[in-house]
């Protein structure tokens, strides 16, 4: 390359960088000076989700990685037979299949993701392999299914005694119709930003019970159940997922705080979204989100009462009852 076009390829790029970083400084107002103290911090849905928010800070309070925590974390309810709606003892689909969705994101805004996938207890963990092994961001079905048992991942049967027994009963009227805040240990979804203020984020679940074999939810779509950007902050979502889908719901939590909005107003305002454009569904439906921005502040907002999420910081790890949008 002759010199002169090097030097001005250098200047360009030089350039770039430069007007980039002022870029950030002026569109982030919110994100200066943050309080060191605050870090590392851990957010996640639903109150019995302390146990794995307690498995994430293992690794956050050590000086540990983001990402690792928040696989870690979601490794505990995936695991749990009680949970009746992530991973293994998930109610099943109508026709009886155990079929799960999960996502992932790390801090440089690199995404896994498997869905519709049978047979295997940790989903997150196939999530995260798909975006360090492969060159795609998704993997489904069958598909998602070969790679993880390429992988080393164990075929397992997930559907417990007492998922098989409430699918029977569901079949005597075979109403589809999740109810609001029934189990109150939904999907899990957590953020976390470490000692080095890395964000990532998780979301795992069985989806919603009884669905149509096929039926696929918020949860392992990037941007839906789950989105963060190292920038701005992170979000998940719980509930109905046709909802969330509709209105890229974790997406727009995390691009209205990247305009400098607290993470509890963002998810308020992600919240009606939803309520104004599906009200009649949203009376009958449950929608709840969690956000976290740069600086490890955070909120919580649902469509009713009864939403509740746990945030793990300054050595304390505490529930959260999030309000209602259509409290009565
Ligand atoms: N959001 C999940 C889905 O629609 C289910 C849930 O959170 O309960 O698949």
């Amino acid at each position: 390359m002759n010199s002169r076009r090097s030097f001005l390829q250098n200047t360009l790029l030089g350039g770039l960088a430069a007007g980039t970083a002022d870029f950030w400084a002026k569109a982030l107002p919110a994100f200066e000076k943050p309080d060191k103290n605050a870090f590392p911090v851990v957010i996640a849905t639903w109150a019995p989700n302390l146990k794995a928010n307690a498995a994430a800070w293992e690794i956050l309070s050590k000086g540990g990685y983001a990402l690792d925590a928040v696989e870690a974390g979601v490794h505990v309810p995936e695991a749990d037979p009680r949970d009746t709606s992530v991973g293994y003892g998930g109610f099943p689909d109508r026709d009886g299949h155990v079929t799960l969705d999960a996502c992932i994101m790390d801090e440089r805004g690199m995404a896994g993701s498997v869905s519709f996938l049978e047979h295997i207890m940790h989903p997150i963990s196939v999530a995260r392999r798909v975006m360090e092994k492969t060159p795609h961001v998704m993997l489904v079905g069958e598909g998602a299914l070969q790679f993880a048992l390429s992988e080393g991942f164990k075929k397992e049967n997930l559907l417990t005694d007492v998922a098989r027994k409430a699918l029977e009963e569901w079949k005597v009227t075979s109403k589809y119709k999740p109810i609001i805040n029934v189990e109150r240990h939904d999907t899990i979804g957590m953020v976390a930003i470490d000692m080095q203020q890395r964000i990532a984020g998780a979301c795992t679940t069985s989806g919603a019970a009884f669905k149509m074999h096929g039926r696929v939810g918020d949860s392992p779509i990037i941007g839906a159940g789950m989105f963060v950007d190292n920038e701005v902050g992170g979000a998940a979502s719980t509930g109905l997922g046709e909802m969330v889908l509709r209105t890229l719901g974790s997406f727009l939590v995390v691009e209205e705080m990247r305009r400098g909005v607290h993470p509890q107003k963002a998810a308020e305002i992600a919240v009606k979204r939803i309520v104004r454009k599906y009200p009649k569904q949203s009376e009958e439906a449950q929608v709840g989100f969690i956000a976290m921005d740069k600086r490890g502040r955070h909120g919580g907002y649902a469509i009713h009462p009864g939403f509740s999420f746990v945030v793990y910081q300054r050595e304390e790890n505490k529930v959260y009852e999030s309000a209602g949008f259509l409290a009565k």
